[in-house]
């Protein structure tokens, strides 16, 4: 029940990346549902829960930039990626009869209502899953620094960064068997090491304001409830 809980509203990041499941691009259906039923348990609990996606299953400005394209409109062609996760997600949410609502910082009002920060905490309070798309609508940003910005505006407890791996690791673990994982790290250690959690920008975001994260696997079933609820799985980034 809600009383056993660490955390009554959490911010989700989903990275584009694990939209695509096995496949290096695109959206895989199957996966989303996974992720889906996920989502729907937390949310059933009574939790509050706001998602920020991201797009890197499309398009990551900075390789399209590194290809030619001008930088800034290079981020809004990702950006706008992240608005086609959101209506997959939105899509696969209501499959699983949670009631949710995408909000896009790109005005796009056929699809999405704008980023109103007010009327999201309105909607969690109802119970609904509101889902943050295109980003901050800003180039330059990542949705990681995204992720920490609408935490703090819509006052989460924590930013839950869901990942392919299960936590923060010294080294890279899909390369080096050695690597080791960190159970709790606090901020400037994850900047002065370089550790790769969330861009600098998100991580002092949630630095300067005590935000904590808590960067774990998402495609282990029920993770997303453990790590709600305070369970000690992945790596903790706190002060
Ligand atoms: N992006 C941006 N401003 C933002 C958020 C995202 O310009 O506030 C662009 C940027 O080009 C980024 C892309 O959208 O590469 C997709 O987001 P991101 O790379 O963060 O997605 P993820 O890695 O989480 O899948």
């Amino acid at each position: 029940g809600v009383a056993e809980v660490h955390w009554r509203r959490v911010l989700l990041k989903l990275s584009g990346e694990a939209f695509a499941g096995g496949e290096p691009l695109g959206i895989d259906p199957e996966t989303l549902a996974t992720i889906a039923r996920q989502i729907a348990e937390v949310s059933r609990t009574g939790i509050e829960v706001a998602i920020v996606v991201g797009g890197g299953n499309m398009f990551r400005g900075h390789l399209l930039a590194e290809r030619g394209v001008d930088r800034a409109r290079a981020d809004y062609m990702g950006m706008l990626c992240t608005v086609i996760n959101c209506l997959a997600l939105q899509d696969a949410l209501e499959r699983e009869g949670v009631v949710t609502r995408v909000q896009t910082a790109i005005a796009m009002g056929q699809v999405a209502e704008p980023y109103l920060p007010l009327r999201a905490i309105r909607h969690l309070e109802k119970g609904r899953v509101v889902i943050f798309g295109a980003g901050l609508g800003a180039p330059f940003f990542s949705t990681d620094t995204t992720a920490a910005q609408r935490a703090l505006e819509i006052k989460a407890q924590a930013v839950l960064k869901a990942t392919k791996v299960d936590g923060v690791y010294d080294t890279d673990p899909t390369t080096n068997p050695h690597a080791v994982r960190f159970d709790a790290l606090v901020y400037g250690e994850v900047l002065s090491r370089g550790l790769k959690v969330m861009d600098a920008t998100a991580i002092s975001l949630c630095m300067d304001n005590r935000l904590p994260i808590v960067v774990f696997d998402l495609l282990t079933e029920g993770n997303i409830l453990r790590a709600v609820r305070g369970e000690k799985i992945g790596t903790l980034v706190s002060v």
